[in-house]
């Protein structure tokens, strides 16, 4: 599983239990392999009854949307078809009750996209969780990735935060914008985001998990496919990558 951390929670909040055996991130989707989420009473006393299905119904209408409107959702799904990986929304994507720690995964066992209904409210963090996921599925379906060696988890993490999340602005926001500073912050960025993704899955510490994401870190965060560029946040680059996608053959 590659569980994707909610950058709006505390990774570091609590610590870890001792790691008794490998889990795979897998307890973090209580919905995956067939166990339905049980609102406890207090939750139902609080939100009403109900709620997850109202928010299921919300999250299948944001991907719904983001696969009509989003130009980098659409190359993305333009890049799985033409790799021989084509997505049908209603079979790989799913959208789930989760830990509140993760706002999205990948499930490459069942080829599927999970989106955190109770997290990934939005349009646009929907947007980023699907992004971020088909490059996962992409990985996948192009690399034959696999998911338990931690080195592949580390790449593909390292590819989907250069790719999706980490945006010019981080480093304009902290007013600094030189291109230099704008290149260390950037980098600064996926390594960050990729050691915490590898670490919500791994349980490694964090030293650990950035040690692996420095050793594959030059060869996989210089592979731009499928979206050929990284994608700065308020920018043409998402229309530019989507209609260039003649030019990878992606049709
Ligand atoms: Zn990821």
């Amino acid at each position: 599983m590659n569980a994707d951390a909610n950058s709006q929670a505390n990774p570091d909040s609590g610590a870890d239990p001792p790691q008794t055996e490998e889990k795979w991130g897998y307890d973090l989707y209580p919905e995956r392999r067939g166990q339905k989420y049980q609102p406890s009473l207090a939750k139902i006393a609080l939100l009403g009854e109900g709620r997850e299905n109202i928010d299921k119904i919300k999250c299948e209408r944001n991907v719904w949307n983001c696969a009509q409107k989003s130009p980098i959702v659409k190359l993305m799904l333009a890049a799985l078809k033409s790799s021989g990986c084509e997505v049908d929304l209603s079979r790989h994507v799913a959208c789930e009750v989760c830990d509140v720690s993760v706002s999205g995964g990948y499930d490459p066992e069942l080829n599927q996209v999970v989106v955190c209904q109770n997290v990934a409210r939005s349009e646009g963090m929907t947007q980023g969780v699907l992004t971020h996921e088909f490059i996962h599925m992409f990985d996948y379906c192009r690399n034959k990735l696999d998911f338990k060696n931690i080195e592949h988890l580390a790449c593909t993490e390292i590819r989907a935060a250069n790719l999706s999340h980490c945006s010019f602005l981080s480093a304009v926001g902290q007013g600094d914008a030189s291109p230099f500073k704008i290149a260390k912050a950037h980098q600064d960025c996926v390594k960050t985001k990729a050691a915490l993704s590898v670490m919500a899955v791994r349980k490694v510490s964090e030293p650990e998990a950035r040690a692996v994401v420095d050793k594959v870190f030059d060869k996989c965060y210089n592979d731009l496919e499928p979206i050929g560029r990284r994608i700065r946040r308020n920018s043409l680059d998402m229309h530019k990558a989507y209609m260039e996608r003649f030019a990878y053959g992606y049709d």
